[in-house]
């Protein structure tokens, strides 16, 4: 076993606070990552407020995790200890069912989260806000050699959940396509549907952050309590990526698609949606979800990235200052990701 220092919530809406817990050692199969930051995604904080029910405390959040191997089991093959890796929101799955065959992991129902699930030992798994963490290999992701860790470790969450989607409604050249929501999803959404080719419209409800919307590759920025602009718009997006965490109205949003669009939700706000009938029958719009990626899907984002230069915005903190960091996240004051630095808990 390997003492490992992390931040815990203890309770329900509790701050996070110091946390000491046990890692196993690697296992054959295993590799044993130092982690060198871990981004801090909204939903660590829907979890640890709760928001969507069944969280489990103590609660050491973070899915966005890069570092170095630091040990790696005999049969592991990927990775050796120096290396670059990343690990996002899911450690393991069941690997037979038709989800894992068609490397969508993600939709296995015994996926296994890498914060707060519960393992066959009856322990729980504690996430990235850690020192370090001990994975599969095959749940492990390779991180090029001179990237740059900070801001590529909100890939394995913001970028791979918003390139997902992007990819399987084949969003490129030609086409109109909205942005909903500025935040660490959204901004990776915006970049990326970008270098695919679209025309990108961001869609915010804080005029002040016009000007980067158009600084990170918007074509467009709608303010959406500015009526007369949502009005312009109407009826013209063939796709519109939605990232916002918290209750909206679906139902005007919906009335920007144009005949046959596509509406994609990926935020998760606590409430449920409230959707009339009538915006999904005019206009013949189809109103879906998409859940992160799959393993091989999130290394070809990784690749592609990589290759294209796109990282996310990042604002790189201490551990300590992690609940002021959620603060401002509910407050919408992050421009665009913060990225916890884990030197800061050594
Ligand atoms: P974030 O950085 O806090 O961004 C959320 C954005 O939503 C904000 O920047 C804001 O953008 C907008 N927003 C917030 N409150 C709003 C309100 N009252 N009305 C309208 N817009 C509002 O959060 P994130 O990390 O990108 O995560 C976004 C959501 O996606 C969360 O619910 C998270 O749990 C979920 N998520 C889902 C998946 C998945 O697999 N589907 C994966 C990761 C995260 P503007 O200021 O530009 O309006
Ligand atoms: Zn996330």
């Amino acid at each position: 076993m390997i003492p490992t220092k992390g931040y815990a919530a203890k309770q329900a809406k509790g701050a996070l606070e110091p946390f000491s817990f046990e890692r196993k050692a690697p296992g054959p199969k295993e590799v044993l990552i130092e982690i060198a930051y871990c981004g801090v995604c909204h939903s660590d904080l829907h979890k640890v407020n709760n928001d969507w029910g069944g969280s489990a405390y103590p609660l050491v959040p973070g899915h966005e995790i890069v570092g170095i191997v630091n040990k790696v089991g005999k049969d592991v093959k990927r990775f050796k200890p120096g290396d670059n890796a990343g690990v996002g929101c899911f450690i393991d799955s069941c690997r037979n069912c038709e989800a894992c065959k068609d490397h969508e992991e993600q939709y296995c129902a015994s996926a296994t989260w890498t914060y707060g699930a519960k393992l066959a030992d009856g322990l729980r798994t504690y996430g990235g806000y850690s020192e370090r963490i001990v994975v599969n290999e095959d749940f492990v992701l390779t991180i090029a050699k001179d990237a740059n860790l900070a801001s590529t470790a909100p890939l394995l969450c913001a970028g791979i959940t918003t390139y997902s989607p992007l990819k399987h409604w084949n969003v490129g050249k030609g086409q109109n396509v909205g942005i909903v929501g500025l935040g660490g999803l959204g901004h990776m959404g915006l970049k990326l549907a970008k270098s695919f080719g679209a025309k990108v419209v961001a869609f915010t409800h804080s005029p002040k952050k016009k000007e980067d919307a158009l600084r990170l590759g918007a074509d467009e920025v709608i303010v959406t309590s500015d009526v007369a602009s949502m009005e312009k718009h109407k009826g013209s997006f063939d796709f519109i990526l939605d990232t916002v965490s918290a209750p909206h109205d679906l139902n005007q949003m919906l009335g920007m698609l144009r005949r046959n669009g596509h509406y994609v939700i990926v935020g998760v706000p606590s409430d449920p949606h409230a959707v009339h009938a009538f915006s999904l029958i005019e206009g013949r719009h189809s109103l879906s979800g998409s859940l992160i990626g799959g393993i091989k899907q999130t290394q070809e984002m990784l690749d592609y990235c990589a290759k294209k230069g796109i990282v996310s915005d990042v604002e790189v903190i201490p551990m300590q200052d992690i609940n002021k960091a959620y603060e401002r996240m509910l407050k919408g004051d992050v421009r665009y990701r913060f990225v916890i630095d884990m030197k800061s808990l050594k």
